[in-house]
């Protein structure tokens, strides 16, 4: 999605060109699922996808929203009117960030948008979060409001879980805003302090798939909110803020501490394992070995199979035929139930491991699953 293209199509839907065009990524997560609400570590990288915007200002307290990949009229929504809750479309997004951005006191007096978008919706790679990341950043810059980083991936975590009604973390945000092309980013959610890691795969003769299932299982919200709440339960049980508290050698002492809680056990399991598999992580691809963490990914997706149990038939189709095509590790990546799932495999088996994971679903009778390289891109930033 060229930035002329989108400017082109802003200036004949509002009659005169942008005073800019923006670009924020979706995202992967590497490593580090269901840690984020947990105070844990995760480790994201940008995808070339992003969400183009052309914006102006307006001063006349107006917003007005269009997206190419919606189509049918200009939304017109006055900025005094806006507030959380209701039923909302896709406008809740951009209307929930300029929302937030006055409810923390900027002064924004209107903007006109025109978007577009090769980030895929609904396939756990953030489309909402790179939507919400490109209108913050438009306004901060036209409207020179000093919001960098975290704090703008803050605003927008709030329009989303505030605004949009969506309990997300604040993973997806700072991925959007902060990510640098050829790593990905080590952050901590509980300070927000982050750590840019190499990650730099063709340099290496690999590759990373993105195995779009294309599949969304329609309880994936409320089970969302079940493993929350067994996480925090288990915080509780265990006298701490968060399981982020709980140290790896001190898991076992843990887990005798939770006795019968069966679930609970699991859940603890998952979310200590994960944030030590992140750090594991971190220290092979700063050793420079990224072959090695292709065994950690694959741990990584067992524990989300056996232990959170937040995968699905699809997903686990998606890991098993590529481990047995040969790949280096695999897992399922986001919310689960469905979306997306990565594949980390060397160059030169790309083509036959597609071939396989095609054909497999082919044979189990499911919709042909999107299947693309993810090239560790560029966060958020201004085109034009
Ligand atoms: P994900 O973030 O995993 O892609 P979500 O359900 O969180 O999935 O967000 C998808 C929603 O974001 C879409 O249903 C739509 O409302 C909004 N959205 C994403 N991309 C666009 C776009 N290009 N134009 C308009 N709305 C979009
Ligand atoms: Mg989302």
């Amino acid at each position: 999605m060229g930035a002329q293209q989108v400017a082109d199509r802003f200036a004949e839907l509002y009659g005169a060109g942008p005073e800019g065009v923006w670009a924020a990524p979706g995202r992967v997560n590497l490593i580090g699922e269901h840690t984020d609400y947990n105070d844990g570590f995760v480790m994201p990288f940008a995808l070339p996808h992003q969400v183009v915007a052309a914006v102006s200002r307006r001063t006349d307290g107006v917003l007005r929203l269009h997206s190419a990949d919606i189509g049918g009229d200009i939304t017109e929504l006055r900025l005094d009117d806006l507030a959380p809750g209701g039923d909302h479309d896709w406008t809740a997004y951009p209307a929930g960030v300029v929302w937030a951005l006055r409810e923390a006191g900027h002064e924004i007096t209107g903007a006109d948008v025109h978007l577009a978008s090769t980030v895929p919706t609904g396939a756990g790679l953030s489309s909402s979060a790179a939507l919400e990341v490109v209108i913050a950043l438009a306004l901060n810059d036209l409207y020179d409001l000093g919001l960098k980083g975290w704090r703008l991936a803050r605003l927008c975590q709030r329009a989303e879980n505030v605004y949009v009604g969506a309990p997300t973390g604040i993973m997806d945000q700072t991925a959007s805003a902060c990510c640098e092309a050829g790593h990905a980013l080590f952050l901590d959610t509980r300070d927000l302090s982050q750590q840019q890691i190499p990650f730099d795969l063709a340099a290496q003769g690999l590759r990373l798939l993105v195995v779009d299932t294309q599949v969304k299982h329609a309880h994936s919200g409320g089970e969302y909110g079940k493993r929350r709440a067994g996480c925090e339960k288990g915080a509780a049980l265990l006298g701490v803020d968060a399981l982020r508290d709980i140290p790896y050698d001190g898991l076992d002492a843990a887990l005798a501490r939770l006795g019968d809680e069966e679930e609970v056990v699991r859940l603890v399991r998952h979310v200590v394992t994960e944030n030590e598999r992140v750090e594991r992580t971190v220290a092979l691809l700063r050793s420079g070995d990224p072959r090695a963490i292709g065994p950690v990914l694959t741990e990584g997706h067992a524990s989300l199979r056996d232990d959170f149990r937040i995968s699905c038939p699809e997903l686990d189709l998606v890991v098993d035929t590529a481990l047995v095509g040969g790949a280096l590790g695999a897992r399922m990546t986001g919310g689960g139930f469905g979306g997306s799932a990565i594949v980390l495999a060397e160059a030169a088996d790309v083509e036959t491991l597609t071939k396989s994971v095609e054909e497999a679903f082919a044979a189990a009778g499911l919709t042909a699953p999107r299947v693309f390289e993810a090239v560790p891109s560029a966060g958020a930033r201004r085109l034009v």
